[in-house]
């Protein structure tokens, strides 16, 4: 199958948000197609300064680093992939600013990239999302079918490769931290400061919420088990409980990033149930773009001193 131009489309992968979680769909669903799939550089001061440069003040960092992602590939593509997740499941939403996203950044840049979006909003039904492609089918001039299957061969890739991240929690002696916080957060290298490296090198065994059963996040996200609730709520906080209750685990510590107001209500729920109920050592640590890794790392020191 391939795009019914002369030269092969290309389409602009941003490395940020729902990359981290979703870019085995995305880049395969585009390959599928005969574009060429442009991905951007890992994160880096550039990125993040375009970033601030056009984003609002008051948006959260990775939604910012996004912006950033964008600018950089904007002169190397033909359309940049953009996204618009409302419901990834049914009864789970995701924040606000993934379901603006293409907006949102289209009016950032002004009006300097071509969108092209896959809608999800499996909360209600398909519909959304096959309209979607068949959009994608009329703009890149690709049979309807052909685009349907270029995205069902890759939903099958990435489910499956969706069950080589589940772990059992077996301890080997040396001390095991959960790390916690939204993935485009926790496995940015840049954002992150390296945490998990950082943990890794002093031989600590690392586990975050993709080493957990999907069920069991759902079933151990107190209080909001069998409610409608942000999906990135459920991950987090059934993953705190679960980590809490195993003794293997000697600590968490949950990255997040100032402005997040899913994580502004969600930690709070963590930090009060932890303290009531459990007695797991738990670190907070806040991120913006002004953080500094001299203060970021003093203050990883002094939680593994406690832990012992
Ligand atoms: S969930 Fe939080 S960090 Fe993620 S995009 Fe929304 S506000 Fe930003």
């Amino acid at each position: 199958m391939a795009v019914n131009n002369k030269k092969p489309v290309k389409i602009g992968l941003p490395k940020g948000l729902f990359y981290f979680q979703h870019h085995i769909l995305w880049e395969n669903f585009f390959k599928n197609m005969g574009c060429n799939v442009v991905v951007s550089e890992d994160t880096n001061k550039d990125i993040l300064d375009y970033g601030v440069k056009y984003c609002s003040n008051e948006t959260c960092l990775p939604v910012k680093v996004f912006h950033g992602h964008v600018y950089s590939l904007k002169d190397k593509v033909d359309y940049m992939f953009v996204p618009r997740y409302t419901s990834v499941d049914k009864n789970e939403y995701t924040c606000p600013k993934f379901c603006g996203l293409p907006d949102m950044t289209m009016l950032n840049l002004k009006k300097q990239i071509k969108i092209l979006e896959v809608r999800l909003h499996l909360d209600q039904s398909p519909d959304q999302t096959l309209n979607s492609l068949y959009e994608i089918s009329d703009i890149l001039n690709v049979k309807y079918n052909n685009v349907v299957d270029a995205f069902n061969k890759a939903l099958n890739l990435y489910n499956e490769d969706q069950k080589n991240g589940i772990t059992s929690l077996v301890a080997n002696g040396n001390r095991m931290i959960a790390v916690l916080g939204h993935p485009y957060v926790i496995y940015d290298d840049y954002l992150s400061m390296k945490l998990i490296n950082k943990l890794k090198s002093r031989n600590i065994n690392v586990l975050t919420p993709i080493n957990l059963e999907y069920e069991t996040k759902r079933k151990n996200a107190y209080p909001f088990q069998g409610k409608v609730f942000w999906d990135t709520g459920f991950d987090n906080l059934g993953s705190a409980f679960t980590f809490a209750e195993d003794e293997n685990v000697n600590g968490i510590i949950y990255l997040t990033s100032f402005a997040c107001g899913v994580d502004s209500l969600i930690i709070e729920f963590i930090e009060r149930r932890l303290k009531e109920s459990y007695s797991i050592p738990f670190l907070k640590l806040t991120l913006d773009e002004h953080s500094g890794e001299t203060g970021f790392d003093t203050r990883i020191e002094a939680f593994l001193d406690m832990i012992g």
